[in-house]
Order: structure tokens, then sequence, then C-alpha cells
């Protein structure tokens, strides 16, 4: 299974696809958590995007597009995947589907969107900020996170939909909750 999450930052993404991989017994593949590791490791790629990703911008397509396709190229990854954070914007889609033909491998299955409202992304964020004190989720960064999503990621909803490979699950109750209803989406 080939599988796009789509959602705001704070959504659930993560977490849900975590669930995911433990059902499906396919990699995930976060290019969030790679920049940061990337970043902690302070290796060039992580330095140069530190700044990007502290003001809640979008680093350059080629950076994940390359983080990307180094990962789907490994074998664990040929069975399936779930990529969490990628595509951002219609020409990482573009390129996703492009790399996938060359690699020889079926096109994306599902793209599954959790739908949150903003209000609830700022209030999640904020808390994770407390608990996890990611540099990222400060208020006004927060704020410009969300309205690059919905700029930059939103039209992907688009994206997807148009090829009936979109679907929508309420992202808000419990956890447990809302992975049914993604599993109930897939069937
Ligand atoms: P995330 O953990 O997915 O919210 O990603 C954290 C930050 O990493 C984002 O705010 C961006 O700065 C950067 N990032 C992650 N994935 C991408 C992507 N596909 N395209 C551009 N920037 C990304």
């Amino acid at each position: 299974m080939r599988l796009v999450l789509l959602g705001a930052p704070g959504s659930g993404k993560g977490t849900q696809g975590e669930k995911l991989v433990a059902e499906f017994g396919i990699p995930k593949i976060s290019t969030g958590d790679a920049l940061r590791a990337a970043v902690k490791a302070g290796t060039p790629l992580g330095v140069k995007a530190k700044a990007t990703m502290d003001a809640g911008q979008l680093v350059a397509n080629e950076i994940v597009i390359g983080i990307v396709e180094e990962r789907l190229g490994q074998e664990d990854a040929r069975k399936g995947f779930i990529l969490d954070g990628f595509p951002r914007n219609t020409a990482q889609a573009q390129v996703l589907d492009q790399m996938l033909s060359r690699l020889g491998q079926p096109a994306v299955d599902k793209a599954v969107h959790l739908h949150v409202t903003d209000e609830e992304i700022v209030k999640r964020l904020l808390d994770r900020a407390q608990k996890e004190g990611r540099a990222d989720d400060k208020e006004d960064v927060i704020r410009h996170r969300i309205a690059v999503y919905n700029q930059e990621t939103h039209p992907l909803l688009d994206y997807y939909g148009q090829r009936n490979k979109l679907v929508t699950v309420q992202g808000v109750g419990g956890l447990e909750e809302i992975y049914t209803r993604i599993l109930d989406a897939l069937k």
C-alpha cells in the first residue's frame, strides 16, 4: 500500500501514521523527522534548512525531494510506504508521481486527508510546544505554518481528488476512533 497523509501541522499525521506502520508493516517516511534529524546532527543540509524550518516556511523542493527519493529507493519501501509531510505542494506531488514511475513502483493508492479546524490546530500545537519544545511551535510561527499549509498544501486535496485518490477523515476525537475511520476509508 502506498499512502500519502495530508493535513495541517498538528492534524495527527505522525501519530496515525505510526499506527498504520504497525498494522501494515511498511515504513513511514516523514520529511519533517528527516530534516529535524539533519538539524540535530548538524549536517550541511540540516544547517541549511534550520532557519527556514524555525520560521515555519517550506524548505526548498530539491532538499525534500532528495530525501524522499533516497528513502523510496531503499529495499523496505518497495512493498509500500506511508508518506507523512510530503508532498507539501503541487510541484512535489508531480515529482512524486514521476519518481515512482522511474523507480518502477506503482502509483500512490490513496491520499488520506485528516481534517481538523484551524482553531483546534492552534490549540494542539501550542500544547505540543509546551510538551516537546519544538522550535517551530511558537504561536506566530504556528499561525504562519497554518497559512503556508492553506496556501501551498491545501491545493493537493484537489490534486488527489481529481485522480480519485482522496479520502477525507475527521481528525477530531479519540486516537482509536480516528484510526478506525482511516481504516474504514481505506477499505
Ligand atoms: P513537519 O514535521 O512535517 O511539520 O515539518 C516541519 C518543517 O519541516 C516544516 O515546517 C518545513 O519547514 C519542513 N518540511 C517538512 N516537510 C517538507 C516538505 N515536504 N517540503 C518543504 N518543507 C518541508
